[in-house]
């Protein structure tokens, strides 16, 4: 237990007194609030200002009451932080504890986490070198894995925003068109995969017509939360050409519930990976502009539970290997003139590294099926099956320092029947 607060933080806690990321939550009584995770409590932002317990100008009741993290996303990047030092000297003072527990903290498991934040336009990335070269080899295994551009832009496409759904949503195996024999056909999905990312929040926006440098990013970054991008392999390998995947990706995407703030991932930046050739002058980072992020994958079967097994860990990596780092990316969908909202949403790519378990997608751990996981329970898998549970985990540092994203899980659930 931290001797930092007067909030037990277990030893191991992904949310220590460094961290305090933001979420939504239903609470029992009150409806949707922006709350703070503290161990394995959570604070009531708007119960701590009516308490009188913020006292910070610019706070309306808008502010934590909205059902999002929008209106608190959207302020100066100068408030984000005050807010944050704030809640730090509460979490700090003892003499506070009596006033504030009884009306503002909650026990995490009494919450309904709620999707965090409204998302505007969603962009999902694919900047793992090692991803985007192990995807090539086994989707055009006779040519160059990295196509010509991959090294002069973030390469992108554009997802669904009102398909990003919060942790512990089960996910429906979708249906596509896929090869068959000389025609294809609609059938459900038996390639479907995760792609274990890292997902990025803008804050602060920008004017249509204008564009954000890389170096300039790191001002309209709010946060970042873990990204599951569910894919359907066979149904992506068929509609991908010329335009980019869609419905392979669009069915579902998953993020934990709780927003990480960029300032409290400051002690998790690395130098990203050197960039031959150079980069075009609106894409030049200012280092240290990756993060070294530790990432695991998790898989629990139906089987598995039922036997009362723990879920396998199937992978871990790092996202301090990023080619492109989230500055970049952000500064890529701007680089056109789009405009920014605050709540606008990419995602990093798969992030893999080069070692066989340091992969973070089922396409690549089994090579497209060659090689298929073997898991405690005797199964085999070469994709996932209905019942099986996706975890992934995120986090840096340790002890006290130690900031982490906690989880997004999802339940991979049958197809619906279709009626045609
Ligand atoms: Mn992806």
């Amino acid at each position: 237990v931290s001797a930092l607060t007067w909030v037990d933080v277990p030893t191991g806690s992904d949310f220590t007194l460094a961290n305090l990321p933001f979420g939504v939550a239903d609470v029992v009584g009150v409806g949707r609030r922006v709350v703070v995770a503290i161990g394995e409590q959570a604070l009531d932002l708007e119960a701590l200002r009516v308490a009188g317990a913020l006292p910070l100008e610019w706070l309306t009741e808008k502010t934590f009451t909205s059902g999002s993290l929008n209106p608190l996303m959207g302020v100066e990047r100068r408030q984000v932080r005050e807010l944050r030092s704030e809640l730090t000297q509460l979490l700090q003072d003892n003499s506070a504890r009596a006033r504030v527990e009884p009306v503002a903290v909650h026990d995490q498991r009494n919450l309904a986490m709620v999707m965090p934040v409204a998302i505007g336009d969603y962009v999902d990335f694919y900047s793992s070198e090692h991803h985007a070269t192990n995807l090539g080899r086994i989707l055009r295994p006779n040519a160059e894995p990295l196509l010509p551009n991959w090294k002069h832009l973030p390469v992108s496409y554009h997802g669904r925003s009102g398909t990003v759904v919060v942790s512990g949503t089960d996910v429906v195996r979708p249906h596509g068109l896929v090869p068959r024999g000389d025609a294809p056909a609609y059938v459900a999905s038996e390639a479907l995969d995760f792609e274990l990312e890292v997902g990025a929040f803008v804050g602060i926006g920008s004017p249509l017509g204008s564009t954000v440098s890389a170096q300039a990013a790191p001002d309209h970054l709010f946060g970042a939360v873990l990204l599951n991008d569910w894919s359907a392999r066979d149904i992506q390998a068929f509609e991908y050409q010329p335009l980019g995947p869609h419905l392979a990706k669009s069915f579902a995407s998953s993020i934990s519930p709780w927003v990480v703030t960029i300032d409290a991932l400051h002690s998790a930046r690395v130098p990203a990976p050197e960039q031959h050739p150079p980069v075009a002058r609106h894409l030049q980072r200012h280092e240290p502009s990756g993060f070294d992020i530790t990432l695991t994958v998790s898989l629990s079967t139906a089987l598995m539970r039922e036997r009362g097994l723990v879920a396998a860990q199937i992978v871990e990596t790092s996202f301090s290997s990023m080619y492109w780092t989230l500055s970049q990316q952000l500064a890529h969908i701007t680089a056109g003139g789009a405009s920014l909202r605050t709540g606008d949403f990419f995602g990093s790519g798969t992030v893999s590294g080069p070692t066989p378990s340091s992969v973070g997608s089922m396409i690549e751990l089994t090579w497209r099926g060659d090689r298929p996981l073997r898991l405690p329970s005797g199964e085999e898998r070469s994709f996932l099956e209905d019942g099986d549970e996706i975890t992934m985990r995120g986090w840096t540092g340790e002890g006290d320092t130690r900031v982490g994203f906690g989880t997004v899980t999802g339940t991979v659930v049958p197809a619906q029947s279709t009626d045609f």
